[in-house]
């Protein structure tokens, strides 16, 4: 099959790789509808992760199941299934408390690379969520999102505690950013500040229901925030990006009290302990636990209530993923689907 590879920092290609197999009797092995690229890919592609060696790429998923293992009983080959990042088995004390990506049994999907024509995942029963029958092609960038982007936004979303009454400020205009938006104003939130300095983006936060753009930063951006809320800060703040600035940017727009939902990967934060002790925020956060979300998300998708899919700005073939992974270094795209 095809499939993307990182060969090192600003170097994909797309190669030719073994066909995936089913490896343990819980395992299903997929045909990709569609995949795509994520902004966390970009950590690796622009060197801030190390790349040691030849890395196949992509945690993001919607195709038709074509073959599974033995033990698995309620995935069926030929249903159209939706997955998240990390495989879990969906039954252990953490995941039922809606923890999957804690799961004591997680697997990452994305270490057989999703950025390819098939895929092989782990504890299917546990991981994939069929939807009622063969997607419209229309549908299929909405249930694509449902795998990462839109349950990483709404994670955040629900871990900032948006809701009826709710000031909830999204910091980051990524896909995941743009989806926290459209999370809060589904879960309710009265007033949502998307905080962006970009026009397209911009625009597609207010379609998904942001009532201001704040497109200050830093210090600034916290300011904007306070005068916005009475001087108070929001009660909920969505941290959609994972750096020291818009860590601290997203702890001090909160107000006493309020929560911070913190969904961008981490990279060198560090908070300053006697600030934290003293705003009274609320923090929590990590990798979204996606499987949570999605029987919620992909009725939805389906029922055609909400529009993740708009994120997805471009879409190339899976062999043009090099042209596709500069789109979104260089922010001409938001979000780019490969078609395998
Ligand atoms: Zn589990």
């Amino acid at each position: 099959m095809r499939g993307v590879v990182l060969h090192g920092p600003g170097h994909v290609r797309v190669e030719d790789r073994a066909d995936p197999t089913i490896q343990a009797p819980t395992d299903a092995v997929l045909r990709l509808a569609a995949t795509c690229i994520c902004g966390s890919d970009l950590w690796p592609y622009r060197g801030a992760d190390a790349v040691t060696e030849p890395t196949p790429m992509g945690h993001e998923y919607v195709g038709v199941v074509e073959e599974v293992g033995d033990e698995v009983t309620t995935i069926r080959p030929g249903q159209f299934v939706v997955g998240s990042f990390f495989a879990s088995d969906n039954t252990c004390e953490i995941c039922r408390a809606g923890y999957q990506t804690s799961c004591v049994r997680r697997e990452p999907v994305g270490a057989g690379g999703a950025q390819a024509e098939y895929l092989r995942v782990p504890l299917a029963d546990g991981t994939l969520v069929s939807t009622p029958g063969v997607p419209d092609a229309d549908l299929v960038p909405s249930l694509l999102a449902a795998s990462d982007v839109l349950g990483t936004g709404w994670f955040g979303a629900v871990a900032a505690e948006a809701g009826p009454g709710k000031t909830v400020a999204v910091v980051g205009d990524g896909a995941v950013g743009l989806l926290a938006v459209l999370a809060a104003r589904q879960l309710g939130a009265e007033r949502v500040i998307a905080m962006s300095r970009h026009t397209p983006r911009q625009k597609l936060a207010l379609e998904y229901g942001a009532t201001d753009i704040v497109e200050e930063r830093g210090d600034e951006g916290v300011a904007r925030v306070k005068e916005l809320t009475g001087g108070l800060g929001a009660h909920s703040v969505v941290e959609a990006v994972g750096t020291q600035e818009s860590m601290l940017q997203a702890v001090r727009a909160t107000r006493p009290g309020g929560h911070v939902g913190y969904v961008g990967v981490t990279h060198d934060v560090s908070l300053p302990g006697e600030e934290l002790f003293f705003s009274h925020v609320h923090l929590h956060g990590g990798p979204a636990p996606v499987r949570r979300f999605l029987p919620g998300l992909v009725d939805a998708i389906w029922n055609r209530r909400i529009d993740p899919g708009k994120v997805f700005d471009l879409e190339l073939p899976l062999d043009e993923a090099a042209a596709g992974y500069r789109a979104m270094d260089e922010r001409q795209a938001i979000k780019v689907l490969l078609h395998p």
